[in-house]
């Protein structure tokens, strides 16, 4: 079991998303869930990779070559897949992981949450999406994604696809529910290698 991770690269202002990012790693770690996430030493990612490892959990940074090479990408790892495009390495990232689960953080973050999210309601990928809404950082963006809903934009089934929660535990075993209440999959049947 592998839930990938999307976070910031920086620490962001408050402690608490940093103990958030800790304490996720704390949590897959004692449940045996092993990381995937973006390979980088920096802010949020450095910090939820670097206490997993240190437990002794398996934590797999993907990585495209422009970014391993003018960055700092993080060498202790169980691996580092380095690829060529960050198409491949979000590719990736979905093939080895079996939930996704997005902590506060910028630009990055919120792309990866809303692709994996937008696969989800196209039905290209099937796996559970979490939000880490660690001292209300999502809120406003959730506001927003129910105004949405409102305006008749998404459906409320799309709406459902994630699921949100304000710490580590509660966030983990409900996303552990989704993924043990999924359907197996059929050889051949749509996923997100097709991606
Ligand atoms: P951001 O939220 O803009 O800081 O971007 C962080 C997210 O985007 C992470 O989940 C990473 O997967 C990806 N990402 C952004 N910048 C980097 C970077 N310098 N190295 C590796 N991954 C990154």
């Amino acid at each position: 079991m592998r839930f990938c991770v999307f976070m910031g690269s920086r620490f962001g202002r408050l402690p608490a998303y940093r103990e958030a990012a800790a304490e996720l790693g704390r949590v897959m770690t004692a449940r045996n869930i092993g990381v995937v996430y973006g390979g980088n030493v920096l802010g949020l990612m450095g910090v939820l990779a670097e206490t997993a490892f240190a437990l002794g959990n398996e934590v797999i940074g993907v990585i495209p070559h422009s970014i391993a090479e003018a960055e700092s990408a993080r060498t202790e790892l169980t691996k580092l897949h380095v690829v060529d495009t960050m198409h491949e390495r979000k590719a990736l990232m979905s093939q080895l992981s079996d939930a996704f689960i997005a902590l506060p953080g910028g630009l990055g973050t919120f792309e990866e949450l809303f692709e994996v999210w937008t696969w989800a309601q196209l039905g290209i990928q099937a796996k559970p999406i979490g939000v880490l809404n660690v001292a209300g950082f999502y809120d406003r963006l959730l506001a927003f994604i129910r105004q949405v809903d409102a305006e008749g934009f998404i459906s409320p089934e799309d709406h459902d696809l994630i699921v949100v929660a304000d710490n580590p535990e509660e966030l983990v075993e409900r996303l552990l529910a989704r993924v043990a209440a999924r359907p197996p999959q059929v050889p051949g049947a749509p996923v997100a290698d097709v991606i």
